[in-house]
């Protein structure tokens, strides 16, 4: 686990904002700030935080559209995410939690709810126990310093396609469908369409090169991650002995 959650602060007033990033800095979390919807984009687009503080209130565009783009979007889709919004019934609660935000703070709130808001959500998003590196046919995951490589070349991926690669890999061999796929490795994102699943394989695929085609597609059933794809030489030649 990284010990400093880095958190991004949407908030249109400074007194706010300040306010909130005191009191993160205080309690070991690292906030940036950004007044609006296109410095909040422009934070995004550099870095990922581990949260988003999102106030729904904004000149231009309001938090509610913009927390609609970021879980649209597959690099931000699941950025943890909180509202914060001086609209307190109910509502605009569920219309909060329909955009896709983990939680919702209704202005005036104390710092001390806002620290246990954040830290329950984390937690809850929390990725499995980071454990040891992972090897599979050339493919190396290392769940510690988040890199990996196949056949010794670094492979970058993106958050989604790591975890999914990260889950296909300690449960190699096996077949997952779509659905346990989404539950694994998406978790409570359960509005998620299991297509999403076809397209980060897709993009796993894709971004691992070489390495692509041990991710196999089981027709009727999912996928599988397999150290002997059937379409390599060596896939053959083990296929070959099974049906022997
Ligand atoms: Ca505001």
């Amino acid at each position: 686990m990284r010990n400093m959650p880095a958190v991004l602060v949407v908030e249109d007033e400074p007194a706010i904002a300040e306010l909130i990033a005191v009191n993160l800095r205080h309690n070991g979390f690292r906030p940036t700030w950004a007044m609006d919807s296109a410095s909040a984009q422009c934070e995004l687009d550099a870095a990922l935080p581990d949260l988003i503080l999102l106030d729904w209130m904004l000149p231009g565009e309001s938090g509610l559209v913009l927390a609609k783009r970021w879980r649209a979007h597959p690099r931000t889709k699941t950025v943890p995410l909180i509202m914060l919004t001086a609209r307190g019934d109910e509502s605009d609660r569920v219309a909060g939690l329909d955009a896709g935000a983990d939680d919702y703070i209704a202005k005036p709130f104390s710092t001390k709810e806002l620290l246990a808001r954040i830290r329950a959500v984390l937690r809850r998003r929390a990725p499995e126990p980071v454990g040891e590196a992972i090897a599979v046919g050339g493919l190396v995951l290392d769940p510690g310093t988040h890199r990996v490589s196949f056949e010794d070349q670094p492979i970058k991926l993106g958050p989604t396609e790591f975890k999914l690669l990260h889950y296909l890999l300690g449960h190699a061999e096996r077949v997952h469908s779509r659905a346990q796929l989404l539950d694994k490795v998406w978790g409570d994102h359960v509005y998620i369409e299991e297509r999403t699943v076809d397209v980060h394989v897709k993009r796993l695929r894709e971004a691992l090169g070489q390495a692509g085609p041990l991710v196999e597609t089981v027709r009727g059933a999912g996928y599988r991650l397999t150290a002997k794809p059937v379409d390599s030489p060596a896939g053959q030649a083990a296929v070959g002995r099974l049906s022997a």
